[in-house]
């Protein structure tokens, strides 16, 4: 029996197959506005008509009530309340991350609900739910209508939030 015979009964345990999707996606009315915004170093979300919620990013719709926000946007802060976190141990390729670094869930002064970023300039002993964050920005002349412009967030030297403040986006 020759190598090759050999090889054609052995099982396949394996296969490589890269997929690449290559895409243009338009960002639409309501985000194009908010990464408009970004360029500014402003933070625009929008309220929802029924129950008031200011959305940041907003989608063009309220996600809870299915209807259209299109109301004047709402500035919202660039600091705001840590509300939960993970510290990320695991690598990946996709995010050029020096490891451990902190996954957090802010909810900026003045929205209503909780974004995702990054905490960095803190000992990951003292990251806490309730402390209070803010907005580490790019340089000026680097910003662009993407929500890069800030790279990460920092603690700031204010009394931690309350539980109650922020208990409903855990
Ligand atoms: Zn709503």
């Amino acid at each position: 029996m020759s190598e090759q015979e050999s090889d054609a009964n052995e099982p396949v345990e394996m296969l490589r197959m890269p997929v690449e999707l290559d895409y243009t996606y338009s960002a639409g009315t309501s985000a194009s506005r908010f990464l408009r915004a970004f360029a500014e170093g402003k933070l625009l979300g929008q309220r929802c008509p029924v129950d008031g919620k200011v959305y940041i990013p907003t989608r063009g719709s309220c996600p809870q009530h299915g209807v259209p926000i299109d109301g004047e946007p709402v500035e919202v802060a660039d600091k705001g309340t840590l509300v939960t976190y993970s510290i990320v141990r695991v690598p990946s390729e996709n995010i050029p991350l020096e490891l451990p670094y902190v996954a957090i869930q802010v909810v900026l002064d003045g929205a209503d609900t909780a974004m995702h970023h990054v905490l960095s300039e803190c000992e990951l002993e003292d990251v806490h739910m309730g402390m209070r964050l803010q907005a580490k920005w790019k340089p000026r002349e680097e910003w662009e209508t993407s929500v890069g412009n800030i790279l990460y967030f920092i603690p700031i030297d204010e009394p931690d939030a309350p539980y109650d403040s922020y208990k409903e986006h855990i």
